[in-house]
């Protein structure tokens, strides 16, 4: 301390502590964004329902940052023992058939009539660009934000197809911890992702309208093929007739698939979102699905295969993303690159020699 600070009367007492005005502990998270605690704080307010801490540890798996990334994994293994417990369904159809209306339709009757616990996740990899186009707004489903038995999470908005569905796959184990019966799945139906969803669900549901053509519904055969029911939505007012027609011809359409693994044939329905017409029925199909596949054994098989599939998706991943961070491999990259493009070399002697490469220094730190 000066000379001149000691003749002054406003100075600090040395040793003393000044506590903060504000909890260091919420400073520190504000600045972070997240305030970390241990996870099993995490699975006790999961747990007991709490859905700020559900959203905290969701935000935790969307994270990119290694520390929330390992916190998220500990949260995962502590929830996973009490997930599996929910049914959970896929949706997709493309941007305007009326998925968001039809969920929050087809979701207040679950959570009112039912009386279920529903939790509605998105998978959307192009939210980064278009700023969130699913489920981002949260006025597309005022009733089903402010019901105490809903939860709504919007798409993770980073990165690879493959990276969302993992993080969505991932917090689908924490809604169960927490609780939730039915977990809805969101895609919008124009590229990859109803693939990935397919893989993470009970249940496919694909939303159509009545005269739209296929083509221009932008819905492939194969998608098609996914739906375990294909819903005709806005069947109401003038619409009501055409939707009948519709959903007779995709149940036709339907039969002329080759026969499911399940043993399920898919089932048609007409639905209006907006006057709840036919919403009801759509869980009685979802239910007779349920007993069929569980009386078959199909429901757990599926389950186990989908298991499977992560297993080996990681794996994958891990390794790809292991090799792509590994320096040595980075710096023979541009190398091998530029001998292939010479013709010095062959794509698949590049190949073999950044392999050698990397298997000589695998950093089996890095994941
Ligand atoms: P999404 O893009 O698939 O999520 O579709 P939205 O739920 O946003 O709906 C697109 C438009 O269709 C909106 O203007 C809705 O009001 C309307 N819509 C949705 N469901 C129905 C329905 O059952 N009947 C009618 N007539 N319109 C609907």
């Amino acid at each position: 301390m000066s000379e001149e600070q000691h003749k002054s009367a406003l100075k600090v007492q040395a040793g003393v502590d000044q506590p903060s005005a504000v909890n260091p502990r919420f400073a520190r998270g504000k600045r972070k964004g997240l305030q970390l605690e241990p996870a099993p704080w995490y699975l006790e307010g999961i747990r007991k329902g709490n859905r700020s801490v559900l959203s905290r540890a969701i935000t935790l798996i969307e994270s990119s940052l290694p520390a929330h990334r390992k916190l998220a994994q500990e949260i995962i293994e502590l929830c996973l023992p009490f997930s599996g417990h929910s049914f959970r369904i896929g949706i997709t159809g493309v941007p305007g058939v009326g998925k968001s209306t039809f969920i929050e339709a087809f979701g207040s009757h679950v959570t009112q009539e039912l009386d279920k616990k529903l939790a509605v996740l998105a998978i959307d990899p192009s939210s980064q660009r278009t700023k969130g186009s699913i489920l981002g707004d949260k006025t597309r489903m005022e009733k089903l934000t402010n019901d105490k038995n809903a939860f709504i999470r919007p798409s993770p908005s980073a990165g690879s197809l493959g990276g969302v569905a993992q993080k969505t796959r991932e917090s689908i184990i924490l809604c169960e911890a927490a609780g939730y019966e039915v977990i809805l799945v969101e895609t919008v139906g124009v590229g990859q992702s109803e693939t990935a969803v397919h893989g993470m669900v009970d249940f496919f549901l694909l939303l159509m309208l009545a005269g739209a053509g296929d083509e221009l519904q932008g819905i492939k055969r194969g998608i098609m093929e996914m739906a375990d029911a294909i819903l005709i939505n806005k069947a109401d007012g003038d619409n009501k007739n055409r939707a009948e027609l519709a959903r007779r011809q995709y149940a036709n359409a339907l039969h002329l698939f080759p026969p499911t693994e399940s043993g399920w044939i898919p089932k048609t329905q007409t639905c209006s979102a907006y006057t709840g017409d036919g919403i009801p029925q759509v869980w009685e199909i979802m239910d007779e699905y349920i007993n069929n596949t569980s009386i078959s054994g199909y429901f757990e098989h599926k389950r186990q295969e989908q298991k499977n599939y992560i297993l080996q998706a990681s794996i994958e991943m891990n390794l790809k993303q292991n090799f792509a961070q590994n320096k040595e491999v980075q710096n023979l990259m541009k190398e091998i690159e530029v001998s292939i493009q010479k013709d010095e070399i062959s794509a698949y002697k590049g190949a073999d020699k950044l392999m050698e490469t990397y298997f000589k220094n695998i950093d089996f730190g890095k994941r």
